[in-house]
């Protein structure tokens, strides 16, 4: 008896009708539908090759894993043969992540078969899947092109594969055309459906990332905004950490928009976030906390460091030419207020009015100033 099966494995039944056919494409489309929603939940992030090589792995056992299960449904067509769509997860891997979770779902795919039964032909088959495993692995390493370009070359590299063994095993040129035929279409159904899952599923995940970083970010210069500097203090000190607080305020800020405008100011500004993110000697996030006002707070740093680090900020901040977007280049100066939470209470309205008194002593001490609080108010 003949025994073929990549996407097919041998029909026990001699009776096939076109009822049981449509079932069980159903079914399958259920399955590979269900699967692809479970497995794009086992990464917060977007599948792509950026997920962590970890998760990949685990992405390619559940692939492989819903391979055998589609296996497990394949439906009988024509001439005792099956069909079923675990090509399709080991396309997608492809397509969407990387060599890894491609070849573990071909490893897998190729071991489960044999468990089915070993003969010449399931052997044929697994090696089959073990090659389509590598060459989409080396391809979807290196090919740059769109989604759909890799779509439509992986899935004609995978149906051609899985054609050429179809025929090796029955030697069955007529088979072999009809089985053909009914594979594409059945994968085209099939890759369609998925394609079409998965780009929802993304573009959800990539809209929630962009909202949440909306709701943590400040618009115009991209540094945290107000409510993450809020929460961060709070929770560091609820953490028991130690902080040096860094308040920083442009000097007469409100004269470069009454002389060169509004846009000119946004563009001080931005270049001033740009400066405080060049300052990461120590484990320090800045923040704009209100129009000219900006903070970092400092975990676990000495706070003669932070002193050294905020006086670096001013002058470099007074001597750096600020080109607007007129050309002109003009030269501002800030005043920063420091506190520390050593030794004192350890409460975040307490840790701010510190430094925002010190920050109001650099003021008043005539500008282009660093203060640091050395009070335990
Ligand atoms: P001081 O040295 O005492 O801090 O003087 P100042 O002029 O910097 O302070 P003041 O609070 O009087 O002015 C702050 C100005 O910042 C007023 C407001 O027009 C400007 N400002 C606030 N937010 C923005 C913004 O998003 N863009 C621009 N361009 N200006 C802003
Ligand atoms: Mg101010
Ligand atoms: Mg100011």
């Amino acid at each position: 008896m003949l025994n073929i099966s990549i996407w097919m494995s041998f029909s026990h039944t001699e009776s096939w009708g076109c009822t049981m056919f449509l079932e069980g494409v159903i079914i399958n489309i259920s399955m590979l539908i269900t699967g692809f929603y479970f497995i794009s939940k086992l990464s917060k992030f977007p599948l792509d090759a950026n997920i962590s090589p970890l998760r990949q792995i685990l992405i390619g056992l559940c692939n492989g894993l819903l391979c055998f299960i589609l296996m497990k449904f394949s439906i009988p067509t024509f001439s005792h043969t099956l069909i079923d769509f675990r090509h399709i997860p080991l396309i997608i891997a492809a397509c969407y992540i990387g060599a890894i979770p491609t070849m573990i779902t071909a490893i897998m795919i190729a071991i489960t078969r044999l468990t089915f039964d070993i003969s010449p032909a399931t052997i044929t088959i697994s090696t089959c899947y073990i090659f389509i495993g590598i060459i989409l692995s080396i391809y979807s390493q290196h090919s740059q092109r769109s989604m759909r370009y890799r779509a439509i070359q992986f899935s004609t590299i995978t149906i051609v594969m899985i054609c050429v063994s179809y025929l090796l095993i029955t030697k069955d040129l007529i088979r072999t055309l009809i089985f053909t035929g009914l594979i594409t279409s059945y994968s085209t159904v099939g890759l369609l459906l998925a394609f079409m899952l998965l780009k929802d599923l993304k573009k959800q995940k990539t809209d929630m990332m962009a909202f949440q970083d909306q709701a943590q970010q400040d618009f115009l210069t991209r540094l945290l905004n107000k409510r993450m500097f809020e929460q961060t203090l709070r929770d560091m000190l609820n953490a028991e950490e130690n902080i040096v607080l860094m308040l920083m305020d442009i000097d007469y800020f409100k004269q470069v928009n009454d002389k060169h405008g509004h846009d000119a100011g946004d563009t001080v500004l931005k270049e001033v976030a740009e400066i405080l993110n060049t300052y990461t000697e120590y484990q320090q996030k800045n923040y704009r906390i209100g129009g000219e006002e900006f903070s970092a707070v400092f975990t676990d740093s000495p706070v003669l460091s932070v002193i050294r680090i905020a006086e670096k900020i001013r002058q470099q901040i007074a001597s750096h030419p600020f080109i607007l977007p007129d050309g002109k280049v003009i030269h501002i100066t800030i005043s920063i207020g420091l506190s520390c939470s050593k030794n004192v209470a350890k409460n975040s309205i307490s840790l701010f009015r510190r430094a925002d008194r010190a920050l109001y002593q650099a003021k008043s001490d005539g500008r282009n100033k660093v203060i640091y609080a050395t009070d335990d108010a």
